[in-house]
């Protein structure tokens, strides 16, 4: 292993495989993840966009929603992007009949904010956290943060106020994919965090 941090890409579902090549074009070491016994090897996770709750279940299935949930509670930084910021909120709206999230940001999310007529769309946010030029972002059903507590840093909203990039402690929370529009800074951002 190399001297710097090593993330985890939760591997269960999603796009996974994207996270992986940003990283990995940045020189960061980046590997999946789809055991417990896996988290104790990284230092960082991104939670990947997908489907939450096929995400949740497989993370149930697989025993690996407990051992995520204490690592989260015991610091471990977590990025998750658009499913992978629903599974880190601790209320969910419009979720499916018996869908869990993993909690520890201090957010309320709803899926599938912006219905049919505008499922997946692109547009430019300014984010002073990383600086210019505006952040390209790919929405794709995705959900919008629609209250946030005390602790949480907002880091970006739509022109229309509504938010979607997030911050608390060691979580942080997109509602887009910066992965899919070789956006890096994002990655970058999160990983100059790790230890
Ligand atoms: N709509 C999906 C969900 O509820 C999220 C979509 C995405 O990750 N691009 O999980």
């Amino acid at each position: 292993m190399g001297a710097g941090p090593t993330v985890g890409v939760l591997a269960l579902q999603g796009d996974f495989r994207e996270h992986i090549a940003v990283f990995s074009g940045l020189g960061i070491a980046a590997r999946p993840v789809r055991r417990a016994e896996e988290l104790d090897e990284i230092d960082g996770l991104v939670i990947p966009g997908g489907e939450s709750s096929v995400m949740d279940k497989l993370s149930r299935t697989f025993g690996l929603a407990e051992p995520l949930k204490a690592a989260i509670a015991d610091g471990l930084p977590v990025y998750g992007t658009c499913a992978g910021l629903i599974m880190l909120s601790d209320t969910v709206l419009d979720a499916i009949e018996g869908q869990q999230s993993l909690g520890g940001l201090d957010v309320a999310v709803r899926r599938n904010a912006f219905g049919n007529q505008l499922d997946s769309f692109e547009t430019d946010l300014d984010i002073p956290e990383l600086g210019a030029p505006p952040v390209h972002a790919a929405f794709i059903r995705a959900p919008i943060v629609e209250s946030v507590g005390e602790s949480v840093k907002v880091l970006s909203a739509l022109d229309d106020g509504r938010v979607v990039a997030v911050e608390q402690g060691n979580l942080l929370g997109t509602s887009f994919h910066p992965e899919i529009t070789g956006e890096t800074r994002f990655h970058s951002y999160f990983a100059s965090h790790l230890s």
